[in-house]
């Protein structure tokens, strides 16, 4: 990875543009927001200018919409993602606030293999400035369907959930090596314990550290940035997804980048933690925020 101040990873057929923005020189921390979601995702009512306009009371250099793209059959009826309102939106706010903050268009895919030639035909004819792998769904049961956890205990799908994102992760390089350069970010990788805290009051990622080291190690390999995801410090858990001690792991395996992400569904949680975010970051070895603009990745030093 690049060691200069900021580095461009410029990707073919793309403009260059806005990178001389990207400083986070106006904070001491760049505060970047790649994950939250607005009405145009099932799971939210979240007015999307409320969204940027609480992003700009609380400072923050930028924020990305990743609405949920959800193929699985069982959900993709009541998905509806429409990509033309997104843009349409997008660019409306671009023009209201877009000078005085970054405004990008991404996509929050979750990982289902089984509808490649579906999501990749989405993927391949749209513009997004990134695009988020997200396991939800891991031995055909949803982790936000109680009734899909029949049967389990914490322990084994934790074991099951970690060994599904290693899966995706490896399916990410495959399709890479295929030519489908798709995929910017792994979102959330330890997902399953803020469902496991949910649903038995416990959680344990530590136990499973060789599986997360395997995801670690495979994430690298893919050039797949891990995102460190804030949603779970607002809800039961005292620690982010993933937790300090895989973001020092991240570090010490030769990661140098990471991505913050509020996941925010309401305006109020856009950027929440995320200061916080970014300094357990530099204080775990990392040196760079990973920055997403036209799907073009800038290092931003923490
Ligand atoms: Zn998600
Ligand atoms: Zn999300």
């Amino acid at each position: 990875m690049p060691e200069a101040i900021i580095k461009i990873r410029r990707r073919p057929k793309v403009i260059i543009a806005g990178e001389e923005n990207i400083t986070g020189a106006e904070n001491n921390v760049p505060l970047y927001d790649q994950h939250l979601h607005s009405h145009h995702s099932v799971d939210s009512k979240a007015d999307p200018a409320q969204n940027v306009r609480h992003a700009i009371e609380i400072g923050l250099d930028g924020v990305t919409f990743t609405e949920h793209y959800d193929a699985h059959p069982s959900e993709w009826p009541v998905c509806i993602y429409d990509y033309d309102r997104i843009a349409q939106t997008v660019n409306a706010l671009r023009t209201d606030y877009g000078d005085r903050i970054f405004i990008g268009h991404g996509i929050e895919i979750c990982y289902q293999p089984a509808q490649e030639a579906q999501i990749l035909e989405h993927l391949s004819t749209h513009a997004f400035d990134l695009v988020l792998l997200s396991v939800h769904w891991f031995d055909g049961r949803a982790l936000h369907e109680r009734d899909h956890w029949e049967g389990l205990t914490p322990e084994v799908a934790t074991r099951r959930y970690l060994e599904a994102v290693l899966e995706a992760v490896g399916y990410v390089r495959q399709l890479k090596a295929r030519g489908h350069d798709h995929f910017d970010i792994l979102g959330h990788l330890d997902l399953v314990k803020r469902y496991t805290q949910r649903y038995f009051g416990t959680y344990d990622i530590a136990s499973q550290a060789d599986l997360v080291d395997a995801i670690l190690r495979a994430c690298l390999e893919t050039d797949l940035i891990p995102e460190v995801n804030l949603s779970s410090l607002f809800q039961s858990l005292p620690e982010p997804m993933p937790a300090d001690w895989v973001v020092r792991r991240y570090a010490e395996l030769g990661g140098r980048a990471m991505t913050l992400g509020s996941d925010a569904h309401a305006p109020a949680r856009v950027g929440h933690k995320l200061k916080e975010g970014a300094e357990m970051l530099k204080a775990q070895g990392i040196d760079y925020l990973a920055v997403f603009k036209q799907r073009q990745r800038s290092f931003v030093p923490l």
